[in-house]
């Protein structure tokens, strides 16, 4: 696998493809790999003929300094991960490349952008949008994808997609999770053991939730649970805990449609965040179901 860090050369390659009639699949990274995107990576290998995984730490997506300085970067052992999974380009562009001097656009979407994360993170979607957009278009991509675990930045990259014409089709993977439920992060490297012994509470309390709003608990009712239960564990700042209707990301005060619950809570000074579906049925389906 070549590592290549620049546009120009990045390009002789897609035309290069292109020529010969292939597809190119994109995974979009800022590295410290885990098993998560590793996951993606063998999705786009399946459905694409070329991939390229890009790395990039973007600076325009992080709220503080002190955030943007303490992320990991880990390239040499990224590129390392990756050998054995057949994608073809490890694209490392820097900051100059991707943002030259006078560099003075934003793609800023709204809606689905602005509650959860957008909310309690200002600017972070801007910036998310804003790479994704001119990673998408470097790199001419057929496909890309991207994980659940950020799931409205899922929803966020393909309103972008769908808003700008891009070609593009969004692909979305499913949550890779430790074995004991915890969703895979590169921010669990900074919990400490016995934060990273407490971290699977998220996970059993999101379930939990789910379950009691799957079989008709009012939703306040489970969400009021939940919030206590991952205080009670030592998550005491809790950015949000919500039920969100899929894909739209508006509030659902019923569950009579398809929605996913929602968490961005703080252990240990990391920021964790993971959703869950929720596959409610409204009361008359429930008495339609057949008993057990
Ligand atoms: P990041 O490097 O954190 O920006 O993530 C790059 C991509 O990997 C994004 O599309 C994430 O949603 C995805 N990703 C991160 N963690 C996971 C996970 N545990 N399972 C699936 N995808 C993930």
């Amino acid at each position: 696998m070549n590592i290549i860090r620049t546009k120009a050369e990045l390009r002789a390659l897609t035309e290069g493809w292109r020529r010969e009639g292939k597809t190119i699949g994109v995974v979009p990274t800022m590295g410290a790999l885990h098993a998560g995107h590793l996951s993606l990576v063998e999705a786009a290998c399946a459905a694409t003929d070329r991939v390229i995984v890009t790395l990039f730490v973007n600076p325009k997506q992080f709220n503080s300094p002190e955030d943007l300085a303490k992320y990991p970067r880990t390239e040499h052992s990224d590129a390392e991960k990756l050998a054995p999974y057949g994608a073809d380009i490890l694209y490392v562009p820097d900051g100059a490349q991707m943002y030259p001097e006078g560099f003075a656009t934003t793609v800023s979407v709204t809606g689905v952008s602005e509650a959860l994360c957008g909310a309690t993170r200002p600017g972070h979607f801007d910036g998310v949008a804003t790479v994704v957009a001119k990673l998408l278009l470097q790199t001419d991509a057929d496909q890309a994808f991207f994980g659940e675990k950020d799931y409205q930045q899922l929803q966020v990259v393909r309103r972008l997609a769908q808003d700008l014409d891009l070609k593009t089709r969004i692909v979305g993977c499913p949550t890779v999770r430790e074995d004991d439920g915890l969703a895979m992060s590169s921010r669990n490297l900074r919990l400490s053991a016995g934060a990273r012994a407490v971290a699977p509470i998220i996970r059993e309390t999101l379930s939990q939730a789910a379950i009691e709003i799957n079989e008709g608990s009012p939703i306040e009712t489970a969400l009021q649970g939940a919030r206590s239960r991952l205080t009670k564990a030592g998550l005491r700042q809790i950015d949000y805990l919500e039920l969100r209707g899929d894909p739209d990301l508006t509030v659902l005060t019923t569950a009579d449609r398809p929605g996913r619950i929602f968490v961005a809570a703080w252990l240990d000074g990391v920021r964790l965040i993971d959703n869950i579906p929720v596959h409610a049925t409204s009361q008359q389906e429930r008495l339609l179901e057949p008993a057990e």
